[in-house]
C-alpha cells in the first residue's frame, strides 16, 4: 500500500512529499514535534500530546498552524489513509519558509505542518519487553531547554548511534554531576530499595514525557511509592529494577546498564506489572 503524508494543507504520496529548502526546520531545526502512539486503532493520550505540542510551540514563539480540532482531523485522516491499526503518528511544526536569516521572519510566515504515520508490529515490542533491553550511558550534551520537544536532536542522534554501536537499545544521558537526566528518546526510571520508584523531577533538563505523566497516575492508583528526584549512575547500577518510558518503547524493562546486570538481569516484576496495565488505563481516542 502506498503511504500518504500531510504537508502544508495537502495529502500527498509519501514518496513525493517535500518541504522547501528554505524551510526553517531544514535550515535551523527551528520547530517542534510530537510522536503519538496508535494502539488498536486508537490514539493514546492524544490530548496530552497536543497540549505538549502547544507548550513547545509557545516556548519557541511559533503560532500553531491549525487549531487543536483541525489537527485532530488531519491526524485521523492520516491514520485512515495509511490504515494504521498499531503504530505512530508523527506531527512536526516549523516556523515556516523564509530566506535564511537567524532572526524570525517579519512579517511572520505561515508555519509548516507535516503529519505522517507508520504501522508497527506490536509483537516486536512485546518480545523486547519479555527479555528486557540494555542501556549505555553517555554525557548529556543537549541544550538547557530539554523540556521543549524541539526537532533539534543532534545530541540525541549521536547518543542513540553510540547505543546502537554498543549493542544497546537506548543511551541514558548523564549530567555534569553524574546524575542521569533521561534517555536519548525516553524517560529513565529505577526501582530502589523498599520498591520505591524513582524518576528525575521535572525541570528544563528533561522532557515531560506523556508516558511518564500517565504512568505517574497509574503508580498512584496502584498504591505504589514514587519519588521524583535525581538519581546517579551508581544508584541505578545497584537498583532492583530499571526501565524507560516513551510513546514508542511504552514501559520497557532495562536489564543491563553499561553491561552490568540490574537486579537478576531479567525484567523486574514492578516494571512488567506497570507495562501490562498501561494500555488499560491510558486515555484512548478514536
Ligand atoms: N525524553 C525524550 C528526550 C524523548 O525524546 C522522549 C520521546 O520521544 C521521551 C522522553 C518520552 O516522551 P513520551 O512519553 O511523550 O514519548
Amino acid at each position: 500500500m502506498s503511504r500518504v503524508a500531510y504537508v502544508n494543507g495537502r495529502y500527498v504520496p509519501r514518496r513525493s512529499a517535500m518541504v522547501h529548502i528554505e524551510d526553517r526546520g531544514y535550515q535551523f531545526a527551528d520547530g517542534a514535534y510530537e510522536v503519538c502512539e496508535v494502539f488498536r486503532g486508537a490514539l493514546i493520550d492524544e490530548k496530552r500530546h497536543f497540549e505538549r505540542l502547544a507548550y513547545s510551540l509557545g516556548e519557541l514563539q511559533i503560532v500553531p498552524p491549525l487549531c487543536t480540532g483541525g489537527l485532530a482531523i488531519v491526524v485521523r485522516e492520516i491514520m485512515a489513509r495509511n490504515k494504521i491499526e498499531n503504530g505512530f503518528v508523527y506531527v512536526q511544526v516549523t516556523r515556516g519558509v523564509a530566506p535564511r536569516d537567524h532572526v524570525f521572519p517579519r512579517p511572520a510566515v505561515r508555519p509548516s505542518l507535516v503529519v505522517t504515520a507508520r504501522q508497527v508490529n506490536p509483537e516486536k515490542g512485546e518480545l523486547q519487553a519479555r527479555n528486557g533491553v540494555s542501556v549505555i550511558t553517555t554525557p548529556d550534551l543537549r541544550w538547557k531547554r530539554a523540556d521543549i520537544k524541539s526537532i533539534s536532536l543532534l545530541p540525541n542522534v549521536l547518543a542513540r548511534q553510540l547505543a546502537r554501536e554498543s549493542g544497546a537499545y537506548e543511551a541514558w544521558l548523564v549530567d555534569s554531576s553524574d546524575m542521569i537526566t533521561e534517555g536519548a528518546a525516553s524517560n529513565a526510571w529505577i526501582v530502589s530499595e523498599n520498591d520505591t520508584i524513582v524518576t528525575r523531577h521535572l525541570d528544563h533538563s528533561i522532557l515531560r514525557g506523556i508516558t511518564r505523566t500517565t504512568l505517574i497516575e497509574i503508580i498512584a492508583a496502584q498504591g505504589l511509592k514514587l519519588v521524583e528526584r535525581k538519581f546517579s549512575l551508581d544508584e541505578a547500577l545497584t537498583a532492583r529494577e530499571a526501565f524507560i518510558t516513551g510513546a514508542t518503547a511504552l514501559i520497557m524493562p532495562v536489564v543491563r546498564i553499561n553491561g552490568k546486570k540490574i537486579g537478576q538481569g531479567i525484567p523486574g516484576p514492578i516494571t512488567l506489572k506497570l507495562r501490562a496495565i498501561f494500555h488499560d488505563i491510558a486515555a484512548r481516542s478514536t
